[in-house]
């Protein structure tokens, strides 16, 4: 099954110097794929990512998501749709650094109407997976980038999403650490079925 088709995607950065960031990009993720994309700074990875996660529209060309050309909704249906479809990890984490892990991954779970109770649950659970359950209650600054990076992860994968979308996952950690994500998420979309894009440098 398809999860995400691009067809002849453009963008264009207008301005005084217009930038073309994407030109006919054709792409098609399947449900369970790994995809890994890589490219120098300002091949237009980043900009292939918001297009995909819906926080940009493409200049032209369609986005089909689950058979359903979405590049023409408003901005509340694709930030819902974004909530319900996608899990982001991203470089810099984005974790609340003051909250603790266990609020981290369930936050968004609340955000998304999952009652407290539940939402701790399913954090705990996702906890467990990525190997942190030891670090539940620490506040997210108190850990090491690895770590932070599996709460991130976590928090990704507690929605249930159809695609986690990843920009430079492990461009802020060293080489040991580096490999343990990359397992991770191996293990992950092997065990879970769910398909990941990867972007790196
Ligand atoms: P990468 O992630 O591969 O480093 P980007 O997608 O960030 O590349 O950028 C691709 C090109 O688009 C670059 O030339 C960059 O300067 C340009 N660009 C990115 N975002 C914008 C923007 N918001 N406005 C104008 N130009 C942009
Ligand atoms: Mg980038």
């Amino acid at each position: 099954m398809t999860v995400i088709e691009l067809v002849d995607v453009d963008k264009v950065y207008p301005g005084t110097v217009q930038v073309h960031a994407l030109r006919g990009v054709n792409l098609k993720i399947n449900q369970g794929e790994l995809v890994a994309i890589t490219g120098p700074s300002g091949a237009g990875k980043s900009t292939l990512l918001n297009v995909l996660a819906l926080l940009d529209t493409p200049t032209s060309g369609a986005y089909l998501l689950d058979d359903t050309d979405v590049s023409g909704l408003n901005e509340d249906a694709r930030a819902k749709l974004r909530s319900n479809t996608f899990g982001f990890i991203f470089q810099s984490f984005h974790l609340l650094k003051k909250r603790s892990v266990l609020d981290n991954v369930a936050l968004g779970l609340q955000y998304r109407g999952v009652v407290r109770a539940q939402a701790l649950q399913l954090a705990r659970e996702a906890l467990e997976y990525v190997g942190l359950s030891k670090r539940r209650d620490f506040a997210a600054d108190q850990l090491s980038g690895g770590e932070r990076q599996r709460v991130a992860i976590a928090r990704a994968l507690v929605n249930n999403p159809a695609l986690v979308l990843a920009d430079e996952p492990t461009g802020n950690l060293d080489h040991k650490t580096t490999e343990s994500i990359f397992e991770l998420i191996q293990t992950l979309n092997a065990e879970q079925n769910i398909a990941f894009l990867l972007v790196t440098h």
